[in-house]
């Protein structure tokens, strides 16, 4: 039996933070967080451990006057410095790709978006802007055709504009699997955070798009660690800080085992700035060997969202998903304006917003 891994990181740095005032959970000038990007690939090169990085597209930019012609709100660019990356690192970042760009390993980069929008709370029309922006911005790098999105804060793009933008996969939160559930309680969620429930689960395909599934919360980071700058929730600080990392340490490596012992799938995910510290970054390290360590055993493999896109075009032709796209009306896309679904992610007290 084989088990697979795939990881995904956001980098998405002060777009995902500024409307939300957590602006301050970057380090000054975002250096901790180019620090650690470095650190980490040091690490999945020394062990060809390969990472899906979603990108803010805005951030591949060395500069911006600060408005672009999207058909967004008046005031979504509001944000937007207007400088450049030397004035504001936390909006451009062309020197993070470049650094994932150096490196040996067979990393994906797919997006996160042009700006940070949240896919169901707009129009369409936005959403198909913001994917054909960061698709141009991708272009004038050299990074090729994108064809994963990890969507912010697990918001669900319509299929439609996903499938005609080409993008062909996205992670979605497990619960949104078949025969998977949402916590039903504050106190259930707070257990799978502690005790690392590693939902393993199969992609699979509806209306045209693979979906891989991961938790909601942050698992490749420990939402019960410092998280950036910023002390995890005062539930978690009452426990001590070494036995919390091992308690991080213990659910990663539980991960592996899931997806190993039930021959499925499991996905990690975190920010970047998560990791962005001491606290959490001797385990993301080791966990990168492990990962080589197991693999090379053959209990896992570790693949880029992008890599599981490929293997399933391989089992199914490529008919077969716009066939699908067409007929495939279990999980149908909210419209604009509609209320959120009953197991939508309603409570953020405990912070695990992609
Ligand atoms: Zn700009
Ligand atoms: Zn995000």
């Amino acid at each position: 039996m084989v088990g697979t891994v795939t990881i995904s990181i956001e980098i998405e740095l002060g777009w995902g933070l500024v409307r939300f005032n957590k602006f301050d959970k970057l380090s000054e000038n975002r250096e901790a967080e180019t620090r650690h990007l470095s650190r980490l690939l040091d690490q999945c090169e020394e062990y060809d451990v390969p990472i899906t990085f979603n990108i803010v597209g805005h951030l591949l930019h060395e500069s911006c006057d600060g408005t672009h012609d999207g058909p967004h709100d008046e005031d979504w660019w509001d944000v937007d410095p207007g400088t450049s990356v030397d004035e504001d690192p936390e909006f451009y970042a062309p020197d993070l790709i470049d650094d994932i760009r150096s490196r040996r390993t067979d990393h994906e980069i797919c997006t996160h978006t042009y700006s940070h929008i949240e896919c169901n709370e707009v129009d369409p029309e936005i959403v198909r802007w913001e994917l054909n922006r960061a698709q141009r911005v991708h272009d004038e790098h050299g990074l090729g055709k994108t064809g994963s999105i990890v969507p912010p804060r697990h918001s669900t793009p319509p299929s439609d504009v996903l499938v005609d933008t080409g993008i062909r996969t996205k992670r979605t939160p497990h619960y949104k699997a078949h025969d998977e559930h949402h916590p039903a309680t504050a106190v259930g969620k707070l257990y799978d955070i502690l005790f690392g429930s590693h939902p393993a689960v199969e992609p699979a395909v509806r209306q045209g798009v693979l979906e891989s599934y991961s938790p909601e919360y942050i698992t490749f980071a420990a939402p019960f660690l410092q998280t950036g700058t910023s002390e995890p929730h005062p539930v978690y600080r009452s426990i001590p800080l070494f036995v919390r990392q091992r308690l991080h340490e213990r659910n990663l490596r539980q991960g592996i085992d899931a997806a190993a012992t039930t021959d499925s799938f499991v996905h990690y995910w975190s920010h970047l700035y998560d990791f962005s510290n001491e606290k959490q970054w001797p385990q993301a390290k080791s966990f990168v060997r492990q990962l080589s360590e197991i693999q090379e055993m053959g209990d896992i493999r570790v693949r880029t969202m992008k890599d599981l896109q490929y293997e399933y075009e391989q089992r199914a032709p490529h008919d077969d998903l716009s066939a699908q796209a067409q007929q495939d009306d279990l999980c149908p896309t909210r419209e604009v304006g509609q209320p959120k679904p009953a197991n939508a992610p309603l409570d953020h007290s405990f912070d695990h917003d992609a």
